[in-house]
């Protein structure tokens, strides 16, 4: 079996977390720069503020409701994601998790008996609440699918369901089925929910469970749609993924929030990049001995004809695997430099790690030394700080926009759980 945990209204969630007087009351979270609604509190829905409108629409209304409305702050959510993922890894165990979004795990629930798995689905939600103070809705089926849609069932209503639904009998399952709609299953594309409609009068998740899998293979996008359909039915046709994928490659790059020229910028990007891939690479307990950086000079058009400038690349390969920040960084920019044109206007840098090998598979040879107790604990403390730091990492970016920068953090909380200035204080 297979349960889904899903965070109720995340984002207002983590606002109302330090704000206990909005306990009951509507709150929404706005996008960057202060543009839409990405998330709203069931008060919210209630006062009748649809989601995706553009702030500036309602604010009116917000204000005629009562509504109270903030930035989005994610170094904030991040945090306290971070927080509910490892409740549920200490519940359950940690290859039973599987982190599928920010507010989202499926739970892998084999070992428990049939008759327990409403017990468990309740004990999960109330360790996540108490531990964290996220109230979470728990969806339990067969399948991951049938799990989503026991979700989607316990969320209809939370007062009811206690944001509880546990698809144990086929009798419930095909009550549950019957009532969602095609276009609401996990994982059908809009297009194909609009031809199940339209061509096959198929309206519900129940009446498509029961055309074939040659159907479903013709139809329904090949062997992706017989999954899904396998998974409807009840057998488990998703993959599991490993929650300590080793990625082979790290990444991280950006676009400039404005073109950027000097040396002294180009610098400080690839630095703030290796720093952020770093910290990816000891996320997942690896070390890297390959190192790239590049940057894209700003498309010239007119004379290329091209939308993208492919952009100048440098690579390097290290005496030793390595994860620390600081012999990274060093290492980027002897790498940048070498690239950097004076007089060139650049539109984004990047940095990749690469040949990544697990932290205690490290050869020492007799070029490098292997990272010592102290540095280890140094990154740690580093990586604590890192996430508080994403704030200025995006302002860095965005250094040009002055008066985007202003206005897209206007109504933004405190990240108090990330900068000991913003922590809170009880009188
Ligand atoms: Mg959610």
């Amino acid at each position: 079996m297979y349960a889904i945990v899903d965070c109720n209204s995340f984002y207002c969630s983590c606002e109302r977390l330090f704000r206990p007087d909005l306990k009951n009351k509507p709150v929404v979270v706005l996008s960057n720069n202060d543009g839409c609604i990405i998330a709203r509190t069931d008060e919210a829905k209630q006062a009748g503020i649809a989601m995706g409108t553009p702030y500036f629409q309602v604010k009116d209304l917000l204000k005629e409701k009562q509504v109270e409305a903030f930035s989005s702050n994610y170094p904030l959510y991040g945090e306290i994601s971070l927080r509910v993922m490892d409740t549920l890894r200490q519940f359950i165990g940690e290859s039973n998790v599987e982190v599928y979004s920010v507010d989202e795990a499926f739970l892998q629930l084999t070992d428990i008996p049939f008759d327990h798995l409403t017990t468990v689905a309740k004990q999960v939600r109330d360790r996540v609440e108490q531990w964290t103070g996220i109230p979470v809705s728990v969806g339990v089926g067969r399948t991951k699918v049938l799990a989503k849609v026991a979700n989607r069932r316990a969320k209809k209503n939370k007062i009811k369901s206690g944001c509880i639904y546990v698809l144990d009998t086929v009798e419930k399952e095909t009550a549950v089925l019957q009532e969602t709609p095609t276009g609401d299953i996990w994982g059908i594309g809009r297009q194909y929910a609009k031809s199940c409609i339209d061509k096959w009068a198929l309206f519900d998740a129940n009446q498509l469970r029961g055309m074939s899998p040659l159907w479903a293979q013709k139809h329904l996008g090949g062997v992706v749609g017989l999954r899904l359909l396998q998974e409807l039915r009840g057998i488990p046709s998703m993959e599991w993924k490993a929650p300590l994928t080793q990625k082979k490659m790290i990444g991280t790059s950006r676009m400039f929030g404005h073109s950027v020229s000097t040396l002294t910028e180009v610098k400080e990007a690839i630095a703030t990049y290796t720093a952020r891939a770093a910290e990816k690479l000891r996320r997942q307990s690896c070390a890297a001995t390959h190192l790239s950086v590049y940057l894209v000079p700003r498309a010239e058009q007119a004379k290329t004809g091209h939308q993208h400038a492919s952009g100048v690349y440098a690579k390097r390969t290290l005496p030793l695997a390595v994860s620390d920040t600081g012999t990274l960084i060093q290492a980027a920019l002897q790498l940048v430099v070498g690239i950097f044109e004076p007089g060139q206007v650049y539109k984004k840098a990047g940095v990749q790690l690469s040949e990544i090998v697990s932290e205690d598979s490290i050869q020492t040879n007799l070029f490098g030394e292997s990272m010592g107790e102290n540095k280890k604990k140094l990154m740690l403390a580093l990586d604590n700080l890192n996430v508080s730091m994403r704030n200025d990492i995006l302002k860095f970016a965005s250094t040009g926009t002055k008066r985007n920068w202003k206005m897209r953090q206007e109504k933004r909380s405190p990240r108090y759980t990330t900068r000991w200035e913003e922590i809170r204080v009880v009188h």
